[in-house]
């Protein structure tokens, strides 16, 4: 099995031209970011493990990207959230049903219970193997310099020198990274928090600033998982001009701030990298359709 190279492909949005890394494409159980961040688990040896170790919420891509990460390394896989929708619970869909079929145990359970974890710092304990919520862990840096060399290769093959990479944040991590290993400008936005707790989250991975992708102005304030129809809206113009499916979590805002940014007025090449995240997207239409009553 083979986890990274995905392709680079060339569309137009909006009438911009713009290059979307396809790690969407990775593999069709593992793939998007959480495929670059989990690498490193997948890749490198780990004595005596047995169990995999995780928390966050009941529908992130992370529970469903860890529970095949978990499969092929044949690891018994515990994943604490705080508290399941009975709704869920009566009709498992999206990440939470797959994960679920991979063997995920998914428990009510507070996060305060993995303080031997949390507290110690350490990502070991005995036969069990502990991973952060959406995979904040300096090991996510292997997967995701693997990520930043492809785009480089690509770049001098295709000899570009005015790069601009672009991708929205939950954690950060991504584009934190990106930025620490590519020679180009990364920018980013905030789509988890406000624009400052990002900023917290880049300084908790790295102290000089230097490597600190920018973060784009958003045109107003956005709660996580809220629906709104201008996402609604951007989802379904990028999938009729571009032909692909982008993730209603994330890229809405990335696209939303890309867009409204005085990037898309230069003549830079831009490459957005998709990072996946699209098995949730059946549930959010439901709630599109539900909330703004689309007919089918
Ligand atoms: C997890 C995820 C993100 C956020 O990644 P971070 O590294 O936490 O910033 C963005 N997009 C998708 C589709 C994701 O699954």
């Amino acid at each position: 099995m083979k986890f990274t190279n995905s392709p680079m492909q060339e569309v137009t949005f909006n009438n911009r031209k713009l290059y979307i890394k396809r790690d969407d494409l990775l593999d069709t159980h593992f793939s998007g970011n959480k495929a670059r961040k989990f690498y490193y688990f997948y890749k490198n040896d780990f004595k005596n493990i047995n169990k995999l170790v995780s928390y966050g919420s009941a529908q992130a891509n992370s529970l469903y990207s860890m529970s095949v990460l978990a499969k092929l390394r044949g690891w018994n896989f515990e994943f604490y959230v705080k508290h399941i929708a009975s709704f869920l619970k009566n009709n498992p869909q999206g990440n939470y049903k797959a994960a679920l079929e991979n063997g995920a145990k998914i428990i009510e359970k507070n996060v305060e219970d993995l303080n031997c974890f949390i507290k110690k710092n350490i990502y070991q304990c005995d036969d069990t193997l502990y991973i952060q919520e959406g995979g904040r862990e300096k090991e996510a840096s292997y997967g995701i310099e693997i990520l930043a060399n492809e785009i480089k290769t690509w770049q001098h093959e295709n000899d570009i020198k005015d790069l601009l990479v672009c991708l929205p944040s939950g954690t950060g991590t991504t584009a934190l990274f990106l930025q620490k290993y590519l020679d180009c400008e990364v920018v980013t936005c905030s789509c988890v928090g406000k624009d400052e707790y990002l900023k917290k989250q880049f300084f908790m991975l790295e102290e000089n600033e230097k490597y600190h992708p920018k973060i784009l102005e958003k045109p107003k304030n956005y709660h996580f998982g809220k629906l709104y129809l201008e996402f609604y809206e951007i989802y379904k113009q990028l999938k009729k001009q571009t032909n692909i499916e982008f993730d209603l979590l994330y890229d809405p805002l990335g696209f939303i701030s890309l867009f409204n940014s005085s990037y898309i007025k230069t003549n830079r090449t831009i490459v957005y990298i998709h990072q996946g995240g699209i098995l949730g997207n059946p549930s959010m239409i439901e709630r599109y359709n539900r909330k703004f009553c689309f007919k089918k």
